[in-house]
């Protein structure tokens, strides 16, 4: 039996934090084995909030390409590629575009929920309120069955679901699968500050930074603020390092956590320091890997090249059968 195809995408926006990691990363590197996968670097998305100054994309491109391949995912395994490499993601949006009612992207949540949080930016922009549609050309695209999503997702794929079923019932076709929710499971990584891990909130850790720039952001980082001398019992619950511990401890090693840190067993500096071996453990060989990647951009840039022909290869078989049926060359 052939496998399922499922087709996903990150924004480029800076270096990968253990927050997309884990909530996406992860997930990815296990997919890639049992599903047929088409991961793209989504450029084109990045530049839906920011066009103004896009000098730092080429750079943020390269960097999450990076990321990707030191994190575990395998060009032999699955299709990866940077989106403007593939210019069929542009056309499908376009030839979408015509049927898709103008109602359907301003009731997107996201459209308003985004613009009220991003006031920095003048997003009253035509490309910020079709991104929904790129999204649904990205993935019909490819035809994919399945799409992978946190829980709190599933509303957005609706978008593409219905856009896809309009244009075979429009046209009277088969043309398009509709893609269904793929449920992963999507860690939550809270930032040192315990808000979102997020480049702007300058609370996150980077796959890339060195074993000293995790020390320097660990060590000072808030505990229980309820723990204030070393032998009052602490609340791991409440702890941003217990969360880390859970990431990337052994199962023993949170268990102790647990235990010592009610009864003041252990203190938050030793906890902190036992954490930062398992942050090593996993974060030293993706960082080794990635710095050897950005020391050969070209190779990379090959890596994904390859990636781009691949996919276009399936992309183009969509669009020859979209321009026939819209009437277009
Ligand atoms: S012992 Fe560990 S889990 Fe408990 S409060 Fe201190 S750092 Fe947090």
């Amino acid at each position: 039996m052939s496998q399922q195809r499922i087709v996903s995408g990150m924004r480029p926006t800076g270096p990968l934090h253990i927050g997309n990691y884990f909530g996406a990363l992860k997930n990815w590197v296990a997919l890639q084995s049992a599903y047929e996968c088409f991961f793209f670097v989504a450029d084109w998305h990045s530049l839906t909030t920011e066009y103004a100054d896009p000098s730092k994309l080429p750079q943020w491109t390269r960097e999450m390409a990076a990321d990707w391949l030191a994190a575990g995912l395998d060009p032999e395994k699955a299709t990866l590629f940077i989106q403007s490499e593939v210019k069929e993601h542009s056309e499908l949006h376009l030839l979408l575009s015509m049927l898709t009612p103008l109602g359907w992207l301003t009731r997107v949540p996201t459209y308003k929920e985004l613009q009220a949080e991003l006031t920095a930016k003048d997003l009253n922009m035509y490309g910020f309120l079709g991104y929904p549609l790129l999204q649904t050309a990205d993935v019909a695209l490819y035809k994919a069955q399945k799409v992978p999503v946190g829980e709190d997702q599933v509303s957005h794929l609706e978008l593409c679901r219905e856009v896809v079923r309009r244009f075979d019932s429009l046209y009277q076709k088969n043309v398009f699968p509709e893609p269904a929710p793929l449920l992963t499971p999507h860690a939550r990584v809270p930032g040192l500050d315990h808000r979102k891990m997020s480049k702007s909130y300058n609370n996150a850790i980077y796959l890339s930074d060195t074993a000293e720039e995790v020390k320097k952001k660990i060590m000072p980082a808030v505990t229980d603020p309820a723990r204030v001398r070393r032998d009052d019992p602490g609340n791991p619950d409440v702890c941003v390092i217990y969360d880390y511990h859970k990431l990337f401890s052994d199962s023993a090693t949170v268990e102790m956590v647990n235990v010592e840190c009610r009864r003041a067993g252990i203190g938050c500096v030793d906890c902190k320091k036992k954490l930062l071996e398992g942050m090593e453990k996993l974060l030293a060989p993706i960082r080794d890997k990635r710095t050897e990647l950005m020391q050969h951009p070209k190779q990379l840039d090959e890596i994904f090249d390859a990636g781009a022909v691949k996919a276009r290869k399936v992309a183009e078989q969509t669009m020859t059968e979209v321009r026939t049926i819209m009437g277009v060359k």
